[in-house]
């Protein structure tokens, strides 16, 4: 059955104030219940034994303390990158992983939709079609989720990547509020440069978003060097060619200072020829200066599309030719992919994708 409940992520400060006020408890009680709910390990608000007993079981009536919830988390075989399984509130579910690194970082990879409607052919979320957005809530306690995990061993999340389930800029208004709220010294306390936003090329959301303010990190799947070949294989393409995304990631550099990443997934015999790395290097030069864009060249994952990854000194050529022609690019192996949770791997399972 459906939970009623609102998130306590989905209040805003002023409405949880408000709320405070309505039972004769102080405002200060606000950032106290905001704190547990961010960085404690607490799994309910009965837990949170510096508040009065009342405030605690109103709190638990009122509000369900997180706006996922756990159903499955698997480890891949290194035990590094975790994937979990979350319900919503309705029965629909996503996927978010974590994936820490050598113990100086903690990236979280969250999901910004509930499947995808880009429909990009190598995608496991795109085969999923677009379940519904996700509010700022479920967006936030994705991390939340894993901050209360790596509390136990006290550490913190530390990156946050807009690269699980949906096109992050097609839910606009959740991913600029969520980012918010990362950002937030009150809240996360997340550095912008430490949050990356991808997207598959949504050009009016792209200059939205450099006008916003928001010092964060663009990625921009790019996956082709010219129309015929990124329209086959990414249908946003049609609406938004290779051209105006770039002039819109020029314009993103312009106005952020931050330097653009475009991701490339390699596919054998469909853009990894040394044309196409030629064609590509162009491409990127004639919109952007060598220091303001980077290529991470993405080796396909066993996915949808029934494509296949290129051999590796293919995909190394590739990228010395990138170099060659003024731009960087990293080759770079993905990981957790014995567990799904690589590039294009984030899928849920048959029977999640609908309500239960
Ligand atoms: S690659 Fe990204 S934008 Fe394309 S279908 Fe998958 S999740 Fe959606």
């Amino acid at each position: 059955m459906n939970d009623a409940r609102p998130a306590i992520s989905d209040l805003s400060d002023q409405a949880l104030v408000a709320w405070l006020r309505e039972r004769g408890e102080p405002a200060y009680r606000a950032r106290q219940i905001r704190r547990h709910a961010t960085h404690g390990a607490a799994r309910s608000p009965v837990e949170l034994t510096d508040l009065p007993k009342p405030l605690r079981e109103a709190l638990a009536a009122s509000f369900r303390w997180s706006a996922v919830e756990l159903v499955r988390e698997e480890a891949s075989a290194d035990g590094e990158t975790r994937k979990a399984l979350l319900r919503l509130a309705d029965g629909h579910h996503i996927e978010s992983v974590l994936m820490p690194h050598h113990g100086a970082r903690n990236a979280v990879c969250v999901s910004t939709q509930a499947g995808c409607p880009m429909a990009c052919a190598f995608c496991a979320t795109g085969e999923m079609g677009l379940v519904r957005d996700l509010t700022v809530g479920e967006i936030v306690d994705q991390i939340r989720h894993w901050q209360r995990e790596l509390a136990h061993r006290g550490e913190r999340v530390s990156h946050v990547v807009y690269m699980g389930m949906g096109e992050p800029l097609h839910n606009y208004r959740s991913t600029t509020g969520s980012a918010r709220t990362l950002m937030d010294p009150e809240h996360f306390g997340i550095s912008p440069r430490r949050i990356t936003v991808s997207t598959c090329g949504v050009v009016p959301k792209m200059d939205a978003l450099a006008a916003e303010g928001l010092p964060i990190n663009l990625a921009v799947s790019l996956h082709a060097a010219d129309d015929e070949t990124r329209g086959a294989i990414m249908p946003i393409n049609r609406k938004w060619g290779v051209e105006e995304v770039l002039a819109a990631s020029a314009r993103y550099v312009k106005k952020t200072k931050r330097r653009v990443t475009f991701e490339y997934v390699m596919l054998a015999g469909v853009n990894d020829s040394e044309r196409t790395a030629r064609d590509l290097a162009a491409a990127i030069r004639r919109h952007l200066r060598a220091a303001d864009a980077h290529v991470n060249l993405i080796p396909y994952n066993a996915g949808p599309g029934g494509f296949r990854r290129p051999a590796v000194p293919r995909m190394e050529r590739f990228a010395e030719i990138l170099h060659e022609g003024g731009v960087a690019a990293t080759l770079r192996i993905s990981r957790g992919q014995d567990i799904a949770a690589g590039c294009g791997q984030l899928k849920v399972p048959e029977g999640k994708a609908a309500a239960v």
